[in-house]
């Protein structure tokens, strides 16, 4: 592989992460628990503004123990936005439960407030029993419309899960993303905003729900001086190295929004009047962490060819998630919606966006897409 490939969104250190490592190498806390742990979901909740945090081994396992706390059971159904990436859906089924899944709305891409509402009118007047819980995305950092679809979940008394994976640093009316549910889940995969090399995190500010997440991600133990279990638990936690690489990373986390943003803003700046592209723009009072830069193009095939382009020259695009009601694995789920998030994932790509890309990259990038529109 060669060295000067352009990926999409790669890990990109501060410069203080080696230095945290080292703090928790000194004081030999090596395994699951230790002090950069503390302080890691210390920073998490100072940034995001939520009482409780636990740091895990992955996003996909914070919504795992979210919905297992919710108590979400074989038999159960429950709603996830269908455009997402898997980790949103696959714990659903590990819970032996049914996901329904919701198509989006054009402004934001995310779960469609007045279609959801309009699924659990029809669930009610079926006298079919409600979903659990109801898990909203804010694909690539772009908030979902939170206020309308939490004031729906009230209503119904559902459980709202919060998957903020891709959107550490976004806001709606200059609140944080992350604390806008019963409970959130945070990502730190390699590709992320900020990485801890693998790594996610749950947060709420009901400290039984942190609590517990805590104790099933360690095997559920029981406090004994033996080990006693009484439920089945999971080794879920995070190493105290990843929580050190992830104290490094929040030390940069606001430059690296800026710099998201930036990148967003010279594609927009070069493509925007380019006919056939078109940007997801923010709705007013949103603010996206622009986690990665996505366009719309005219067509499929146009969207290809930007794809193979950019792939001739060592340049990493990517097409937008492939909605989970298309994916072989889920065709037997219930889904409500028309096309909207079919139609995103056919017309759309996702551009270069690394924090590292200098300006030369980007000229590069942004002249080749400009070529195939000639
Ligand atoms: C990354 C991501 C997750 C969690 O992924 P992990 O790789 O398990 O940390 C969940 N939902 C979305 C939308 C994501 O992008």
């Amino acid at each position: 592989m060669s060295s000067n490939k352009i990926w999409l969104s790669p890990p990109h250190m501060g410069g203080r992460e080696q230095w945290h490592i080292n703090q928790a190498f000194e004081t030999n806390w090596i395994s699951t628990a230790g002090p950069q742990i503390d302080a890691f979901e210390r920073s998490l909740t100072d940034f995001i503004g939520s009482e409780y945090a636990a740091v895990l081994g992955s996003g996909t396992a914070a919504v795992h123990l979210a919905l297992r706390i919710i108590g979400v059971a074989k038999g159960d159904s429950v709603i996830c936005q269908t455009f997402t990436f898997a980790g949103s859906a696959n714990p659903i089924v590990y819970q032996g439960a049914n996901p329904i899944f919701m198509d989006s709305e054009k402004d934001t891409w995310n779960m469609n407030p007045s279609l959801l509402e309009d699924t659990l009118t029809g669930i009610t007047k079926s006298n079919q029993r409600l979903p659990k819980a109801i898990i909203p995305v804010h694909l690539y950092g772009m908030p979902a419309k939170m206020a309308e679809i939490n004031s729906i979940a009230e209503k119904y008394g559902i459980a709202v899960i919060e998957d903020a994976a891709e959107a550490l640093g976004s806001e709606i009316e200059g609140v944080p993303v992350g604390n806008m549910g019963a409970m959130s889940i945070l990502s730190f995969n390699g590709n992320k905003i900020i990485t801890t090399s693998g790594g996610g995190a749950l947060l709420s500010n009901n400290k039984e729900y942190i609590d517990k997440a805590k104790f099933l991600a360690t095997q559920a133990r029981d406090p004994a001086p033996h080990y006693q279990h009484t439920q089945i638990g999971y080794n879920y936690r995070m190493g105290n190295i990843n929580a050190a690489i992830g104290l490094g990373q929040m030390e940069v986390l606001q430059e690296r929004i800026k710099r998201k943003r930036e990148i967003f803003d010279y594609y927009l700046n070069m493509l925007g009047n380019v006919e056939g592209i078109e940007f997801n723009l923010e709705p007013k009072g949103y603010f996206s962490n622009r986690w990665l830069t996505t366009i719309l193009v005219d067509s499929y095939e146009r969207k290809e060819s930007i794809r193979l382009a950019l792939e001739r020259e060592n340049i990493e695009s990517r097409p937008l998630w492939k909605p989970m009601h298309l994916q072989p694995v889920f065709k037997d789920a219930q889904y409500f919606g028309g096309n909207v998030a079919e139609n995103l994932f056919g017309r759309g790509l996702c551009l270069p966006s690394g924090t590292e890309l200098n300006e030369d990259d980007l000229a590069t990038i942004v002249h080749l897409i400009k070529s195939i529109f000639i």
